[in-house]
């Protein structure tokens, strides 16, 4: 079954509801799909509704920046309890510290002297924001002509107004997936993780590994694949379609995964 496990929404930094999302991944022939927004499962009923209404799957899921040492990596929870409070709380919690963030880099950009402070940064609901929002913000200030500059310029590491973000550790973040029910799989390891590192997580009980991304080429693909069978861990997959970054719209139907993910260990539970 054609999956994608791996799609954001604008509940966090993705450009389209959950509903245009279940369109776009329906018309690109995939039959199972997870919607993984930062830090919130908001628009997870919104994308049930969506995927129950067009006859493809619905996997639950979350990416959440965590830390190793000083090193962000991001995991993906799948399958987790929504209704535990252990989960949402912790969640939550990242919502908030998010939110201070961006109202740091809002003064730290005014005193560069690019002023975004009557923009509406805003998000849906109990959504997520993040630097692509002040991104968008600084474009339509007109002090970036696009989003990938507005980066380069103001947001990334390095930059006078650079802001960083507290975040979890990894360990305890795994810990809270597994806790709620899920699986913990960490999210494109070809971009930055070192093996190090990956040690490091299997060792707090990382589930699985992201082996399909549009970040790996095939030999990333085959290391990783090799690298969970040898380790015991599960083989995920997914796009990470934001609906707005260079390459989203070729990478849809493209990044996804044949096998069966997640194996079917909670019969009793709908993931
Ligand atoms: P945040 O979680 O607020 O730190 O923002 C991270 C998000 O920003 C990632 O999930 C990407 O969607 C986006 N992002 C990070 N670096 C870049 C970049 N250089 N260009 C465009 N988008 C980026
Ligand atoms: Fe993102
Ligand atoms: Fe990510
Ligand atoms: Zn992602």
């Amino acid at each position: 079954m054609r999956s994608d496990l791996h799609m954001h929404s604008n509940y966090s930094d993705g450009a389209l509801s959950p509903t245009a999302l279940v369109g776009r991944v329906v018309r690109a022939g995939i039959e199972r799909m997870s919607l993984t927004d930062h830090d919130t499962m908001a628009g997870h009923s919104e994308a049930r509704a969506a995927c129950t209404q067009a006859g493809i799957l619905f996997v639950s899921g979350v990416e959440i920046s965590a830390l190793v040492g000083s090193d962000e990596v991001h995991l993906l929870g799948y399958g987790c309890d929504s209704e535990t409070t252990l989960l949402t709380d912790f969640l939550e919690i990242q919502r908030k510290t998010r939110g201070r963030r961006i109202t740091e880099f809002v003064r730290s950009l005014g005193r560069e002297g690019v002023d975004i402070s009557g923009s509406d940064i805003g998000t849906r609901g109990a959504g997520t924001i993040g630097r692509p929002h002040v991104a968008k913000a600084i474009v339509e200030a007109g002090a970036a002509d696009s989003i990938q500059e507005a980066f380069e310029k103001y947001l990334k590491p390095g930059t006078a107004t650079f802001v960083p973000r507290e975040m979890p550790s990894a360990a305890e973040t795994i810990d809270i997936i597994r806790k709620s029910g899920g699986i913990a799989s960490l999210a494109h390891p070809g971009e930055y993780t070192s093996n190090e590192n990956i040690l490091k997580l299997i060792e707090y009980g990382l589930n699985a590994i992201e082996v399909v991304h549009p970040s790996h080429d095939e030999r990333l693909r085959s290391y990783y694949s090799e690298l969970a069978e040898k380790h015991g861990l599960l083989r995920t997959g997914g796009s990470d379609f934001h609906g707005w970054r260079p390459g989203d719209d070729e990478n849809l139907g493209r990044s996804v995964i044949d096998w069966e993910f997640p194996p079917n260990i909670r019969p009793e539970r709908t993931l």
